[in-house]
């Protein structure tokens, strides 16, 4: 039975429930009334349910469709303005007893090459993500209680938080990392990890039984699940996804609600991030072999659905696909992209032999993060390396209230400004510089009141100066 309070799986993601929700879409998809009232309802900014936003994404009505897409642009104009926040992946190691019938590492493939860093090489990765200008990471790694264990983790943590190399610094590491217990979560927390990341990869229970199956992930409850143990661990920002193209994606979207849902009812906040894979091709995996495959118009649509949905929530997209799609979707309601990515084991500071291979996925985007942060501010994007909110406190429902308030908006732009500019001292190129240097001196205008305004403006110029004070709002 569908009950969004229940710590269980097959109640808070029921099926039932999704398959009246998409029949309910399927029913009104053609009901411009219907629409027309939730287009009112959404610009309240407050969001929709599942249910309601399934009929969004469901019309095919062109005039209201383009309402959609213009309304998911102002929401994410709103609440996010031209900031998108910069990552990069760093991959730990990519041993993996599960079977996961999508992912070059799951168990049964025998020829990728199999890597774990040690912290050695871990500190030499880390230095050459700090050489690019990265200040955020997120961790991944393969299931494998025996070498991939807690420990390495924490150890890895702690290595990369003490890393300081020339005005360098990782000032939030998030982790996605397997499912795991509520102890486990808690020694996450107290290792200082910024968001817990873990995708559903499918909401449909029998799909993911079939696509995961051997090994510990395909206990789909225990999966399904992890965030309530997250979140009972105190880790107050987790990051939800799924992998589209596994299965229909309309089915996926009501799920990911869902699930967002479920978290806000059951701990008064929902997730900090959703991310939006879509399958690739990488070492043995063969993505035409999956029927689910979507388009890119259909992509946009969810983009926007969900941006709509659940205006709060930072969207996440990976080098996974193209300059040109990242580029459609950005305004849609994108808040953080990675860039200059690498997705095997090792590879920042060299690049791996060919005989050696250990990616997860073919990178699309290979650009470097020079070019992207370039590519961003071209197109009047501020691209941020701000961690602020994190090391400020502002997790979980203090970020959430702030970000509902609008009043983050105070905190992201300035630092965003701050952040940019470290950024241009230190390792941008001629040509980035000098269109960073005139975007910052056009946006420092749009700094909300006249002392914030004039603390920016003294930062910068002490910024630079070299001389760093790590100002931040
Ligand atoms: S998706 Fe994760 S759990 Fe599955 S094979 Fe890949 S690394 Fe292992």
């Amino acid at each position: 039975m569908y009950d969004v309070h229940s710590k269980h799986a097959e109640d808070f993601i029921n099926h039932e429930e999704i398959l009246e929700t998409l029949a309910y879409a399927d029913e009104n998809k053609h009901n411009a009334a219907l629409i027309d009232t939730l287009i009112e309802k959404a610009k309240k900014r407050k969001g929709l349910s599942h249910r309601e936003a399934s009929v969004l994404l469901a019309c095919d009505l062109k005039e209201k469709n383009e309402e959609i897409f213009r309304l998911a642009e102002q929401i994410k104009k709103d609440f996010y303005g031209n900031r998108i926040v910069m990552f990069a992946p760093l991959y730990l190691s990519n041993y993996c007893i599960n079977g996961c019938t999508y992912c070059p590492y799951h168990a049964k493939n025998k020829h990728i090459a199999r890597k774990q860093l040690t912290q050695e090489e871990i500190r030499r990765e880390v230095i050459a993500l700090q050489d690019m200008g990265h200040k955020r990471l997120a961790l991944e790694a393969g299931e494998d209680p025996i070498r991939n264990t807690m420990d390495y983790y924490l150890d890895s943590i702690n290595t990369i938080y003490s890393i300081k190399h020339k005005n360098g610094a990782i000032r939030r590491v998030n982790i996605n990392i397997a499912a795991t217990t509520v102890d486990n979560y808690r020694l996450l927390k107290e290792a200082g990890i910024g968001t817990y990341i873990l995708f559903q990869e499918t909401y449909h229970k029998e799909s993911y039984l079939k696509l995961h199956p051997t090994g510990p992930k395909h206990d789909y409850a225990y999966h399904t699940e992890a965030m309530d143990r997250a979140m009972e661990g105190g880790i107050d920002d987790v990051g939800i996804g799924v992998l589209f193209g596994l299965d229909k994606y309309r089915y996926e979207f009501a799920g990911l609600l869902m699930h967002a849902e479920h978290l806000e009812a059951a701990f008064g906040v929902g997730p900090h991030t959703i991310s939006v894979p879509r399958l690739r091709d990488a070492d043995d995996i063969d993505s035409s072999s999956f029927k689910n495959g979507i388009d890119d118009d259909t992509f946009a649509k969810l983009v926007a659905c969900i941006r709509i949905a659940v205006p709060y929530t930072g969207m996440i997209i990976s080098t996974r696909e193209s300059q040109k799609t990242r580029e459609r979707v950005l305004h849609l309601g994108i808040s953080q992209i990675s860039g200059g990515s690498r997705t095997s084991v090792g590879g920042y500071c060299e690049p791996e032999p060919d005989t050696e291979k250990s990616e997860q996925f073919d990178v699309v985007d290979t650009r470097t993060l020079d070019e992207v942060v370039c590519w961003l501010m071209e197109m009047g994007y501020i691209p941020s390396f701000c961690t602020a909110c994190y090391r400020e406190g502002r997790t979980g429902d203090r970020f959430m209230s702030l970000c509902k308030s609008g009043q983050i908006q105070n905190c992201c732009h300035p630092n965003a400004l701050m952040t940019l500019k470290e950024y241009l001292m230190d390792y941008a190129s001629p040509k980035t510089k000098a269109i960073g240097d005139a975007l910052i001196e056009k946006e420092v205008f749009n700094v909300p009141n006249e002392k914030a305004r004039s603390v920016v403006l003294e930062n910068l110029r002490l910024i630079e100066q070299d001389n760093r004070r790590d100002f931040r709002f």
